[in-house]
């Protein structure tokens, strides 16, 4: 299979758009706001709230920068008039990071203060090392101006990861997103194999002893039951974490968590751009493929 999936994603660029879109519209709700905010609206029917992320990263000029910033605002005004139970994910890249740090913490401002002043909520997603340090000091800063309207993400492939839940969690209540982490990192700075899970779960573990507030994001079955035995050791309320899965991924399991009552966030990615994001994911991750082929046949 792995040698299908690796086969399938290095051909994937030469497939004509319209065939891609046959598999990445499983995983991506539409190109505009309004097939965001109906694809939320039928995940908040099923007991699961979301997180509107909209596709584009790496940007680098100042217009598409504006483009992002006015199109979050705009996300958090139909959310909010909607009364959907969902908030948003931005990514450093597509707020100007590759521009200007300054402004594009500026920009990163204007979207945090926008959702605090609708009683929303801003995740900073976790790109590529390059941007671990400036994205975790503008947390760092914004927290400080909006204590509840806005969290990080840690990443647990990272070596450093322990070592910033810990800062990042002392004498403040922190809101934390913990992921594996998508991108391709040296293993200068980076753990592969099984070193992963065990950080994840170590990370989790700290994180639960400090209070901090934790959107578990996973889909693998071990770091899932790994979590349940976490929140019965701390003894912890409904209220405490959440579980987060992407849009189209494994949805029985999705189901099965929501059902036991825990609460379940749904990655929401949506715009103009999933070709490029659809083919970043597959490049980044051959696996995901023999995900999609089965999701693709089995319907
Ligand atoms: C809500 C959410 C937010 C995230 N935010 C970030 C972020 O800010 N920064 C960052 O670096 N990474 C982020 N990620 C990605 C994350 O780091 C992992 O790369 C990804 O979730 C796969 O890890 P896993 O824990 O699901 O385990 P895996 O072992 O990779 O996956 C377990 C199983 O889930 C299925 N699966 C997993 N991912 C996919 C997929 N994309 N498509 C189809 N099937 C899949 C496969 O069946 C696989 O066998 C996020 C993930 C989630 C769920």
């Amino acid at each position: 299979m792995k040698l299908l999936n690796n086969f399938v994603s290095q051909t994937l660029p030469f497939v004509p758009k319209q065939i891609v879109s046959v598999f990445a519209m499983n995983y991506i709700a539409g190109e505009n706001i309004s097939t965001a905010i109906q694809k939320c609206r039928a995940l908040n029917k099923i007991g699961a709230m979301c997180t509107i992320d909209h596709l584009g990263e790496s940007v680098s000029d100042e217009g598409t920068v504006r483009k992002t910033v006015d199109i979050y605002l705009r996300v958090l005004e139909e959310i909010s008039q909607e009364k959907l139970d969902s908030n948003i994910s931005i990514k450093p890249t597509s707020f100007g990071a590759l521009l200007s740090q300054d402004n594009c913490l500026e920009n990163i401002r204007k979207v945090v203060k926008k959702a605090h002043e609708l009683g929303n909520f801003v995740r900073i997603d976790m790109e590529d090392h390059p941007y671990t340090d400036m994205t975790l000091k503008a947390y760092e800063e914004l927290r400080r101006e909006f204590p509840n309207s806005v969290g990080v993400v840690l990443q647990s492939y990272l070596k450093r990861t322990k070592e910033d839940a810990d800062k990042l969690s002392q004498g403040t209540k922190a809101n934390f997103r913990l992921c594996k982490g998508i991108y391709n990192e040296s293993e200068k700075i980076a753990y592969k194999g099984i070193q992963i899970n065990e950080n994840f779960l170590e990370t989790l573990d700290l994180m639960f002893s400090r209070s901090a507030y934790v959107g578990i994001a996973t889909h693998d079955d071990k770091l899932v039951d790994g979590a349940l035995k976490l929140i019965e050791k701390h003894q912890l309320t409904k209220e405490q974490y959440e579980f987060q899965m992407l849009l189209g991924v494994r949805s029985s399991l999705r189901d099965q968590i929501i059902a036991q009552g825990h609460r379940m966030r749904i990655y929401l990615p949506f715009g103009g751009d999933w070709h490029a994001y659809t083919m970043r994911r597959f490049k980044e991750n051959p696996d995901i493929v023999g995900s999609v082929l089965k999701g693709f046949f089995v319907r």
